[in-house]
């Protein structure tokens, strides 16, 4: 370090502050006096974007991040993290902005998909897992929104008011554990106010917590947009602004400290901790990582199709199995149909920053029928439709009216209509960050075009939908569909999750080509990405979508009905408002299920949703939001080639009001965690609600005996972890994984702890009547609570037991345990 400080004194301060502030949306400058080169940063947890959302750009699209959790399995995840740290690698990414290891504290948080748990400790052991692995790349992880930042209304300004006990045995858990156990490099500091002062001024949390206690070595960077002043965030432990430029960094930075504001040896840290990450990639040395656009040279590695696979199969949760109805035995089936919205459009993957291309689209169907084989006869409908969006056309029905590719052509003119760009673009959703040409974007008087030939599979009605925030006029064969002006919505990130949209239904003859053109205005004032999308779909009537399906399922040996979030409810940017299904699908299940004895149901969402109809059908697996190897994966469970190997990482209520935490939202500008420690399965504890379905549950394809259980003899001393050790049988017929849960209860203090918390959990394999066992590690912070007058923790002598069993309400063992 001190070489390199000397290197730094040298310095002129301008250059040193130049690289504390993005080049652009994702660079960090480099510096060649330094021989350091840009590093590029990109998001996001459920696979790696690049720096554009480009087709011609695709990643591997992962399990979300609560699949992610639900396998329970940290070392399946530092497997697929550091694949996902190699895609990385390839695309010449040398800082991920992931993981998110905020906690789920609503069901109904937006971006609830993009955590692992409402639980601090299994969050806590799927994060060191996942940072390990993308680091084990050579890329460095961004634990992110430190902290606070666990649910998305005005999430920009409010301020959370949590206890400091709160936030050490919950929300800080997870971070405390990436920084110590897994050394992550980067970590992002939240857009959000905590008590009173914002997070990325906040010299409490990032200086004397983040910094100090856990001797945090690596670089804060503010969350994108988040820096909004120089001196408080200079001064309270902020490295890094982003994106750039940014008007209260760069020279007004420089100039703060030229005025004795911030000291120059503060910036000298800020420098050395970068120059500390960018060791740690590579980026010193003279070949750019890939190009250093973030988006590779050639194609990069993808994650490995199998891998993919075996992941979504471990996260899918069989929550409810009556009568043994999966696995299916495909012998006895001639007909299955495959009903509902989310079977022929499945939500792969959740909203906002961690949206990327799937390198390889989702075909459950399809899946469905190459696994049932030849003799048995799939049918899919989808009973009803729950989109927001006018959803895009089918993939071969538009074309290049220019190459006649598929696709659409876009076309840059100014506003008196001179073309000065085209290109042509294979998808009919597109995003910009950067690289609009010039005179092209937000405040300007650019014009995008996009023109497509659209034919029609059958004739008739059509709705037509163009999304993007600004002036858009839709044209098909030269008549004006619709046209309008749609609102800039509140926050940034909207621009590309939920623009307005401009509808218009127009029929056309089936088989025959139809001139369409979307003129895109964006608008005067407006931040974040300009997207447009392009929507087509036939109108539909609801009554015959629904009669449909319940014939089908009627007609068949087995209905396998698929339902879930719409692609619009789950995302960055803002909350849901109710857990209810959208649209008509609860009737749907309910329809085809008095239609279909055998009906399995997959719900496909990335957080807890209501299920009245759980009772009345065969069988449900909870298949969050899978990600691209969809459709293989449920084949291989519904199928029994693989378990359906997941648990319960949050609780699935019965109903909204039994949810400890439903709606967060902000009071006059605060949020008040008034909750305490009581999130997730720790609320319905202590309130004695019976949840639908517990935290932890999950059946798999097996039964399994829990035969012993021992522990530490002697009390444990203050501060030191303790191991028990715990036995089980595989009493089932097929061989089987299970998810061995350790819960602490007996927790001392008083009023508002919870009832139990879960203290470890493992991993075991058996075969049929062999019997596995496993050693669980409970960390000593568990038998502890955090004593604020003194502000450290402290272990009361008491009496606890601990109870292992496979879930948080199936406890089938104890043991007791004296601390202190
Ligand atoms: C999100 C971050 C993300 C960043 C860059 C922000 O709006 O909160 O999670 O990494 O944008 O896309």
């Amino acid at each position: 370090m001190s070489g390199e400080r000397s290197q730094l004194a040298a310095l002129p301060l301008d250059d040193k502050v130049r690289m504390l502030t993005g080049a652009d949306s994702w660079r960090i400058p480099g510096c060649d006096a330094l021989g350091l080169r840009p590093m590029v940063t990109s998001d996001g947890p459920s696979g790696v974007r690049g720096t554009t959302l480009d087709e011609s750009n695709p990643s591997s699209c992962l399990p979300c991040p609560s699949a992610l959790g639900a396998t329970w399995d940290p070392e399946l995840v530092r497997e697929l993290a550091a694949a996902l740290g190699a895609e990385a690698r390839g695309k010449g990414v040398d800082i991920l902005l992931a993981p998110t290891i905020n906690l789920m504290r609503t069901p109904l948080a937006g971006r609830g998909f993009e955590c692992f748990s409402e639980d601090p400790e299994l969050t806590a052991r799927i994060a060191v897992a996942y940072v390990t692995g993308v680091q084990s790349a050579g890329v460095a992880a961004t634990v992110k929104h430190y902290v606070g930042n666990d649910s998305e209304t005005e999430r920009w300004t409010y301020d959370a008011r949590i206890a400091e006990q709160v936030l050490r045995e919950l929300y800080l858990v997870p971070f405390e554990a990436s920084v110590r156990e897994a050394g992550a490099a980067v970590v992002m500091a939240a857009y959000n106010v905590v008590n009173g002062s914002r997070m990325t001024e906040h010299s409490g949390l990032l200086r004397a917590v983040l910094k100090g206690e856990w001797g945090f070595t690596g670089v804060v960077t503010s969350d994108w947009d988040a820096t909004r002043s120089t001196v408080p965030t200079a001064v309270g432990g902020l490295d890094l602004a982003m994106p750039g430029p940014n008007r209260f960094w760069g020279s007004a930075l420089a100039e703060a400290v030229r005025a004795g504001l911030v000291t120059e040896e503060m910036v000298n840290d800020k420098v050395a901790r970068l120059l500390s990450v960018a060791r740690r990639v590579g980026a010193f040395s003279d070949a750019p990582a890939a190009a250093a656009d973030g988006n590779g040279g050639s194609p990069p590695a993808l994650v490995a199709a199998g891998l993919l696979r075996r992941a979504v199969a471990a996260s899918l949760v069989l929550l409810h199995n009556d009568g043994a109805v999966l696995p299916l035995d495909a012998g006895g089936a001639r007909r299955v149909a495959v009903i509902g919205p989310n079977a022929l459009h499945p939500v792969i993957q959740g909203g906002g920053s961690a949206r990327v291309i799937p390198a390889s689209p989702p075909a459950p169907v399809q899946a469905l029928r190459e696994a049932f084989g030849a003799q048995v006869a799939v049918t899919a409908a989808p009973g009803c439709w729950t989109w927001q969006g006018v959803p895009e056309p089918p993939r071969g029905s538009v074309s290049d009216p220019v190459t006649g590719d598929p696709g659409v052509r876009l076309e840059f003119s100014t506003a008196n209509g001179q073309v000065f760009a085209g290109e042509h673009r294979a998808a009919t959703a597109l995003a910009w960050w950067d690289g609009l040409p010039p005179g092209v974007g937000w405040g300007e008087s650019g014009v995008i075009r996009l023109r497509a030939a659209f034919r029609a599979e059958t004739g008739g009605p059509h709705e037509f939908g163009a999304a993007g925030v600004g002036r858009l006029t839709i044209t098909v064969n030269g008549e004006v569909a619709a046209q309008g002006e749609t609102r800039v919505p509140a926050d940034p990130v909207e621009t590309m999750t939920r623009p307005g949209e401009i509808r218009g239904q127009v029929t056309l003859p089936g088989g025959q080509d139809a001139a369409v053109e979307v003129e895109f205005r964006p608008a005067a004032a407006c931040q974040g990405p300009v997207a447009l999308r392009l929507g087509i779909t036939p109108s539909a009537d609801e009554q015959t979508l629904m009669a449909e399906a319940v014939a089908a399922a009627a007609a068949a040996d087995v209905a396998i009905v698929v339902v879930g979030s719409a692609e619009t409810s789950e995302s960055e940017g803002y909350d849901r408002d109710t857990l209810a299904l959208p649209g008509r699908q609860d009737e749907l299940v309910r329809r085809v299920a008095a239609a279909c004895p055998r009906t399995v149901v997959v719900v496909n969402a990335g957080m807890p949703v209501l299920m009245p109809w759980a009772g009345e059908v065969g069988a449900v697996i909870y298949a969050w939001l899978p990600g691209q190897a969809v459709g293989e994966a449920l084949a291989d469970v519904l199928l029994g080639r693989a378990e359906p190997g997941g648990r319960l990482p949050v609780t699935l209520p019965a109903a909204e009001a039994d949810c400890p935490v439903l709606h967060a939202q902000p009071r006059d500008g605060r949020l008040d965690y008034a909750e305490g420690l009581l999130i997730g399965y720790r609320g319905y504890d202590a309130a004695g609600i019976t949840p639908m379905f517990p935290f932890g549950h999950g059946l798999g394809y097996t039964s399994w005996d829990y035969e012993s259980l021992s522990g530490p003899a002697a009390a444990l001393a203050p501060g030191t972890d303790a191991q028990f050790r715990i036995r089980v049988r595989n009493t089932g017929t097929r061989p089987g994984r299970e998810v061995v849960q350790a819960y602490v209860t007996g927790a001392p203090g008083n009023g508002g702890r919870p009832v139990r918390v879960l203290g470890a959990f493992g991993g075991v394999t058996a075969a049929p009547g062999e019997v596995a066992e496993v050693t669980l590690r409970v960390p000593a912070r568990i038998f502890a609570v955090f004593d604020e007058e003194a502000g450290q923790w402290s272990w009361p002598p008491g009496d606890f037991t601990v109870q292992a069993g496979r879930s948080s309400r199936d406890l089938r063992l104890s043991v007791s345990v004296r601390s202190g």
